[in-house]
């Protein structure tokens, strides 16, 4: 099975920095934004959260990610949210992306 990074709306970036931020949603464009480092993710199917690469702008509505609703899903990442070379396989490769925005 190949190697994939789970998240349960705890943002990634974040959690590295032990600090524990959960997404909520964005007024203007329904993203997921992480209110801490507005990191900005899109929810898609069928179990995959992707990363866009820019910031969001932190205006947030006050709507929590909820894990119970939505479950722990698959992190990937551009330049396509399709494809399995999307799939972020471990942090290394996930702060290497960070990185580029
Ligand atoms: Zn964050």
């Amino acid at each position: 099975m190949e190697n994939q990074i789970l998240s349960d709306g705890h943002c990634p970036e974040c959690l590295q920095k032990n600090i524990k931020s959960i997404f909520q949603e964005n007024i203007t464009n329904g993203y997921w934004e992480c209110p801490t480092c507005n990191l900005q993710l899109q929810m898609l199917a069928p179990n995959h959260l992707g990363i866009l690469d820019e910031r969001g702008t932190g205006k947030l509505k006050p709507i929590t990610y909820d894990k119970n609703r939505w479950g722990e899903r698959v992190l990937i990442r551009r330049p396509q949210f399709e494809g399995d070379d999307c799939i972020i396989k471990n942090l290394n490769e996930l702060n290497d992306y960070l990185a580029t925005f």
